[in-house]
């Protein structure tokens, strides 16, 4: 099984992508992940990454097309979950191309529609609990906001992640996202003009809806194929 999933940062793309990654037992092949590991290992490609990764661009096609094309043949024989990549429409175009050529099936394109106000108030509004990230708090969302100052689950101390609070950098990340004329929206459209000429199943999920929501309509829509 391979399946590509795309979501603005603050979509919950994470949190579907491991309930697929489960699954079917994916490898999940994450471009983001892969640059970090690249960086703190102090690789060549880390190095030559880095300065974009830091300023919040993207890194040239260049680098990035092989990148990933090369863990999918080293990493991805047993199906996976491609995340992150790609970002543009080069790189789906490149995509497509490489998995045509290799004979590959693309099973399903996942994305997670969120409007773009909602987004980042959803990253603005997480809240990270001292005594375990995994303590879902966010002063934003109804069914996790914190109780008081403290964690819902626990009460722990809160924090913010910087990132999380840097207005520009948000922006910058969603202007990528946004762009359906050459960027990641327009990566997305051009799979799903494909799943309308029967090449790949496209399904659109609604990421304003609970968590589980989310989870139960993305688990009906693929098992009704
Ligand atoms: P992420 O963890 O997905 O937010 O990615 C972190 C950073 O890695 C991004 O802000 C980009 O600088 C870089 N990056 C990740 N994926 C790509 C991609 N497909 N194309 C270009 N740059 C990428």
């Amino acid at each position: 099984m391979n399946i590509l999933i795309f979501g603005p940062n603050g979509s919950g793309k994470g949190t579907q992508g491991d309930l697929l990654k489960q699954k079917y037992n994916l490898a999940h092949i994450e471009s983001g992940a892969i640059f970090r590991e690249n960086i703190s290992g102090g690789t060549e490609l880390g190095k030559k990454a880095k300065a974009y990764i830091d300023r919040g661009d993207l890194v040239p096609d260049e680098i990035t097309i092989p990148m990933i094309l090369d863990t999918l043949k080293a990493k991805g024989a047993h199906g996976w979950l491609l995340d992150g990549f790609p970002r543009n429409m080069v790189q789906a175009e490149k995509l497509w191309e490489a998995l045509k050529k290799a004979g590959l099936k693309l099973d399903y394109v996942v994305e997670i529609e969120l409007p773009r106000e909602t987004a980042k108030q959803r990253i603005m509004g997480r809240r990270l609990c001292a005594n375990n990230n995994n303590h879902p708090n966010n002063i934003y969302i109804e069914a996790i906001k914190p109780n008081g100052e403290v964690c819902r689950v626990c009460g722990g101390a809160l924090t913010t992640r910087s990132d999380d609070q840097d207005e520009k950098a948000i922006n910058k990340r969603h202007d990528i996202y946004y762009d359906d004329k050459t960027g990641t929206l327009a990566a997305a459209h051009f799979f799903k003009e494909l799943a309308d000429k029967g090449e790949t199943r496209y399904i659109a999920l609604n990421g304003e809806g609970s968590i589980d929501s989310i989870k139960e309509t993305l688990l009906s829509r693929l098992e009704k194929n």
